[in-house]
């Protein structure tokens, strides 16, 4: 057991730097960490929340932006990639002054991780933490902490690795580490709590989850592994909770983090979208998770462009109709070709209606990915290019251990969708280049 020093046990949150070839911030938040935060605050323990990437350069009319970033030294398995590569997010300097106030010094520190590959940026906060709270234990629990475990035990440093994505259980853990007695009993733990923006002194957006989990399985996503099971809030619960942000804290961009946000749209979307008209509320709001195609209806897409959706992104991946088939059969041509109608319908331009193209998939040739940058150009809307990251768990990430030249088992830098990690002679990164290139210049 460890020894508390608070008779109001003082945990520290910390949300770690991105460390990549490149970031931009699409409205992240570490909205799992925030909603821990919530239950924790509730049960009487005392928060404070250092959010390393909370330090925007720049930042768009719709709260997106660039981060801050710092030129670091490359991590040596990517010594030949011919890019620079930073850390996103505070300057060091912010970091250490904020642990160095009297007040923070905590009782248990709580890290979150996100992408496998950017564990350097996690490691890197864990160390100095180390350095300045010796003897507090740390746990160490997200996306990066769950899908390679076993990795952050050998490495990390920590006391604890935290696996999964029940907050209920990181609440637990960290009131049995405390010795500190919960407050609320079991079975409200669940309800009416929002996660604690309110912590942020100041909040260009927030995010919202109306779900977790999702009830498809492609090939090349975590999500399955990450969310056990697939759950559904209130539609009305969901419009109270925007009501909440946008009347409360002035909040004008709200991010859908749901990863299927238009399943059976009648008996989900669509009630949150009318309460929300019915309410008067006047937001902008994103889907930088992409859309379900296959759900898109017209009554969808029209109430999507009246409540306020700006930002519309599409998750197609690939026209060819034998990898569809192959990735999991979460879309196909003809449902893609009417979405686009129906959006275009409904007031979108083609200019406004991200499509995502996934390049890179094992074995996949250039010659598909072009061929699909063409379908969705004739269809109307914009490709927008995304790399395959190999993800451990996930049932393509065998395949992608056999075609990569790259240790994919050991290594999660090398996951990195940057260094195209399943490149090969039909697909090249110089095809990559090329494709990206034309993609811009239009
Ligand atoms: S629909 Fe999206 S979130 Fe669901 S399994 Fe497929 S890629 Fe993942």
């Amino acid at each position: 057991m460890f020894h508390v020093k608070h008779i109001v046990p003082h945990i520290l949150l910390i949300n770690p730097w991105i460390t990549d070839f490149a970031a931009y911030n699409f409205w992240i938040k570490p909205l799992g960490l925030l909603r821990i935060a919530s239950l924790l605050r509730v049960n009487g323990f005392r928060i404070t929340l250092i959010d390393c990437l909370d330090y925007s350069a720049k930042t768009s009319k719709y709260g997106d932006g660039k981060f801050l970033k710092t030129k670091i030294e490359k991590p040596l398995p990517l010594k030949s990639i011919p890019r620079n590569f930073s850390r996103y997010g505070i300057p060091e300097e912010i970091l250490l002054k904020r642990f160095s106030l009297p007040e923070e010094k905590p009782d248990v520190i709580g890290i979150t991780s996100g992408m496998t590959y950017w564990y350097p940026g996690v490691f890197k906060v864990i160390e100095i933490a180390k350095k300045v709270f010796s003897n507090v234990p740390i746990v160490l629990g997200g996306i990066y902490a769950t899908l390679c475990s076993e990795h952050a035990r050998k490495h990390s440093g920590v006391d604890i690795v935290f696996e999964g994505s029940e907050e209920i259980e990181a609440l637990k853990l960290i009131s049995d580490l405390t010795s500190f007695k919960l407050r609320t009993p079991n079975s409200e733990l669940r309800t009416g709590l929002y996660p604690a923006f309110d912590l942020y002194s100041q909040l260009d957006y927030v995010c919202i989850a109306t779900a977790t989990g999702c009830p498809l399985r492609c090939s090349y996503c975590a999500s399955p592994f990450l969310a056990k099971g697939f759950f559904r809030r209130d539609p009305f619960e969901v419009a109270d909770e925007i009501e909440y942000w946008t009347g409360k804290y002035r909040v004008n961009n709200i991010a859908f983090y749901d990863d299927a946000l238009l399943i059976e749209p009648s008996r989900h979307i669509i009630p949150i979208l009318e309460e929300m008209t019915k309410r008067g509320i006047h937001c902008n709001f994103h889907t930088p998770n992409g859309l379900h195609i296959m759900e898109m209806d017209e009554e969808t897409a029209s109430l999507l462009f009246r409540t306020g959706f700006k930002t519309i992104r599409l998750g197609f991946e690939t026209s060819n109709e034998a990898m569809q088939f192959e990735t999991g059969g979460k879309v196909d041509n003809h449902a893609f070709k009417d979405a686009i109608k129906y959006l275009k319908r409904a007031g979108y331009s083609g200019e406004e209606i991200g499509v995502y193209v996934m390049a890179g998939l094992p074995g996949q040739r250039v010659g598909e990915v072009e061929e699909t940058i063409a379908f969705v150009k004739e269809a109307g809307a914009k490709p927008m290019l995304v790399e395959y990251s190999p993800i451990p768990h996930t049932p393509l990430f065998e395949k992608a251990k056999r075609m990569s030249q790259f240790d994919l088992e050991n290594e999660p830098l090398y996951h990195n969708n940057s260094v195209l990690p399943c490149q090969w002679d039909g697909f090249t990164i110089t095809d990559f280049r090329r494709l990206k290139e034309e993609l811009n210049r239009g």
